[in-house]
């Protein structure tokens, strides 16, 4: 079982969900999306998913249940395997670009899709050919 170092599990669910299954809900998450956080982590610095339980709008970040805003059945942020991520020092065009120029190293080699032309980096573990992109 994989937990991230650097984030605390209220950052990737939502309140809802951290309430009802408290421990438990990192089963609900996949820990190739887990270990791919805390590289992003390491390698761009501070960033943030869910800020809900600091007082901030953001818990549909990480994993999404059917009444979230935004949910739908096939999203992967649905199967626990994707996050929409904001950094403190970059964009997420500069990131997007960092990732797809060099999507075999290490620190990306579990990212298998991102999100093109959005304010945040949403990238995902879903299983495909890598590094598919796609547009909202
Ligand atoms: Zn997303």
């Amino acid at each position: 079982m994989y937990k991230c170092t650097y984030f605390a599990l209220h950052e990737l669910v939502p309140e809802e969900v951290y309430l009802e299954r408290g421990e438990s809900a990192w089963e609900s998450l996949d820990e190739s999306m887990l270990m791919s956080l805390d590289r992003l982590r390491e390698h761009y610095g501070l960033m943030t998913v869910n800020n809900w339980y600091w007082g901030g709008s953001r818990q549909w970040s990480g994993l999404r249940i059917p009444g979230s805003p935004n949910y739908k059945p096939y999203s992967q942020h649905t199967f626990g395997r994707a996050a929409d991520c904001l950094f403190e020092k970059y964009s997420a065009e500069e990131v997007r670009k960092d990732i797809l120029s060099t999507p075999n190293d290490s620190k990306f080699e579990l990212i298998s899709s991102i999100e093109l032309d959005v304010s945040w980096l949403h990238f995902d573990v879903r299983n495909c050919e890598r590094i598919k992109t796609y547009y909202p």
